[in-house]
């Protein structure tokens, strides 16, 4: 069957594309606004204002790809489409992150899930962060709007990998639904997290993107913004360097001139960026509150093949123990499953030798649940904070704390008890000093002891949100529910590091609809 690829269809039109890795000269461009970061934020940005006429040049660090080079191999996929190969970790290396570094940043990557923004967050936000224009009304039509265009609908055709979380939370009377996706005429792979081959899912890359170049719009990959220029307090645009095709710096430096600039560069880019240019901070907010969703991880083996790589990655979600202590309780926690490719389970896997072998070879009867750690509500759930190495290059420094050591410990529980429910043969916890439990009270009395440690438990991250947090105090936040900075005209933060908590859901609707209404906003005050 024939493969509409709009990237290739594009290029041969009238779509203007600037490479890094041919990039010959130093060069200047002139917009009217430059969009740094082409993922959920940056993406969807793009196309309101390249459609509302405006000159835009969005820029990206990582390659243009196409379904054409998305070979369903995590050999190829991770070093081409992921920040640092998909092995970024925290400071501590405590927990593994997951970003997009390519045209479509992490939504080209991403899983499908589309879920709004929880009830319980925007009242959050409205009562503890002055965002009063955020309510789930006013967000609604957004939501609607960014649901049409990228065909988000429930997906009902749960592979068994997602079909045992139903089955656990059904034994045990939790609440569990199924999760909306963004994908048109998927053809049901499991291999989202490499980039779709058949361009079923209606990624940035396919939709949004396509649409402001159509627009005029021109984009320019493998750049990668150095710093914004400032002069006399005005911003005037941004330093970028041309990246060779392994992604290092050719020494080839453009300059944008633009009277604005959007920062769409994803919640570790954005404030990265802000700190390379030295702006004015205040009260030293810059990268402080970067938030993970810091998810542990369950194992189950089951008699019968689960194939946990086959199929649409996540369609079962349980929101069982999300708010159940309320928003400022105790840290509650989302149950969904990932994709189980692998070298990211091999990777992933606690034990080694002998122990992690046995585990591998049993690969097809694994079925893995992970747990959502709400972050970001609790005083004691401060998130992390976004530093920069020598090089210029971020890494997130997150401490983990008591408050969300419990946490852990408690979804842990949750999981195993949900496997064994679902009919697990074994469970085992993804901890260092786990090991396979053959029962639920083995396994809930072992894991009431379990040492919740840094590097001990497992954790891992594909929802990085914060550190350029939105609010009405500017003793707490950087940006206005606008998204302008507050300290630099000319400056409007687009993307997910404006959540001034974690959400609690999955975060790529919730940047689509505030990226929809601060564009929009956006386009207003440009026309003055
Ligand atoms: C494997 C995976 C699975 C996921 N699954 C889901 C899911 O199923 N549902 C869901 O809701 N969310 C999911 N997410 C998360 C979701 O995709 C992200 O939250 C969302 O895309 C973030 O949008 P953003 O605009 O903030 O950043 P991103 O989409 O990450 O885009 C930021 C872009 O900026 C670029 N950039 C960074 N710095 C610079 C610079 N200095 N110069 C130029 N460019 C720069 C990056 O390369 C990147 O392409 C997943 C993420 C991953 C990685």
């Amino acid at each position: 069957m024939m493969i509409s690829d709009p990237i290739t269809q594009g290029l041969a039109s009238a779509w203007q594309h600037l490479d890094g890795a041919l990039q010959q000269d130093a060069q200047h461009l002139e917009c009217d606004v430059l969009i740094v970061g082409s993922g959920a934020g940056g993406g969807m940005c793009a196309q309101v204002l390249a459609e509302a006429g405006l000159a835009v040049i969005l820029v990206e660090q990582g390659p243009l790809k196409s379904s054409q080079d998305f070979k369903l191999q995590e050999r190829y996929a991770y070093p081409d489409l992921y920040q640092e190969s998909a092995a970024r970790k925290t400071k501590d290396k405590a927990i593994r992150i997951f970003q997009g570094r390519c045209v479509g940043g992490s939504t080209t990557v991403n899983w499908t899930t589309s879920l709004r923004t929880p009830e319980p967050t925007l009242q959050h936000w409205q009562q503890h962060w002055g965002l009063s224009p955020l309510s789930g009304a006013a967000l609604a039509p957004y939501f609607a709007k960014a649901e049409q265009m990228l065909n988000i609908q429930p997906w009902l055709n749960h592979n068994p990998n997602n079909a045992l979380l139903a089955k656990g939370c059904e034994k045990l009377n939790w609440s569990y639904q199924s999760i909306p996706r963004n994908v048109k005429q998927c053809w049901d792979l499991g291999y989202c997290g490499m980039g779709c081959p058949t361009n079923a899912k209606q990624s940035m890359l396919v939709t949004a993107i396509p649409a402001a170049l159509n627009a005029g719009a021109r984009i320019l990959s493998r750049f990668s913004v150095e710093r914004l220029l400032i002069k006399q307090q005005q911003l005037q645009g941004a330093s970028l360097q041309a990246l060779d095709a392994k992604l290092r710096p050719s020494g080839i430096t453009v300059t944008v001139r633009a009277r604005q600039v959007v920062l769409a560069a994803g919640a570790i880019g954005s404030p990265a960026v802000l700190l390379r240019s030295k702006v004015p901070d205040p009260y030293q907010l810059v990268g402080k509150r970067t938030f993970l969703h810091p998810s542990v991880m369950s194992g189950a083996l089951f008699t019968q093949t689960v194939n946990s790589h086959q199929g649409a990655p996540q369609s079962v979600y349980s929101d069982h123990f999300v708010w159940q202590d309320g928003a400022e309780g105790e840290c509650g926690y989302k149950m969904e499953v990932p994709p189980v490719h692998p070298i990211l389970l091999a990777t992933t896997l606690s034990g080694f030798g002998h122990f992690h072998q046995q585990l591998m070879a049993r690969y097809p009867h694994l079925q893995v649940t992970i747990a959502l750690l709400r972050d970001g509500f609790h005083p004691d759930s401060p998130g992390g904070t976004v530093q920069l190495r020598e090089d210029g290059s971020p890494v997130l420094d997150y401490p983990l704390h008591e408050f969300m050591w419990r946490g852990a410990r408690r979804a842990l529980l949750s999981m195993a008890e949900l496997q064994f429910a679902a009919g697990a043969r074994r469970v085992f916890p993804l901890h260092e000093q786990a090991r396979l439990y053959r029962s639920w009270s083995e396994a809930k009395q072992a894991i009431a002891s379990l040492p919740m440690q840094a590097l001990a438990t497992r954790l891992a991250s594909a929802h990085v949100m914060g550190g350029c947090a939105m609010g009405g105090d500017e003793r707490s936040s950087l940006v206005d529910h606008q998204g302008q900075y507050r300290w630099l005209s000319g400056l409007t933060v687009i993307d997910g590091s404006v959540f001034p908590t974690s959400l609690g859901a999955n975060p790529q609707l919730t940047i689509y609809a505030l990226a929809l209404r601060n564009a929009e906003l956006l386009v207003k005050r440009l026309r003055g």
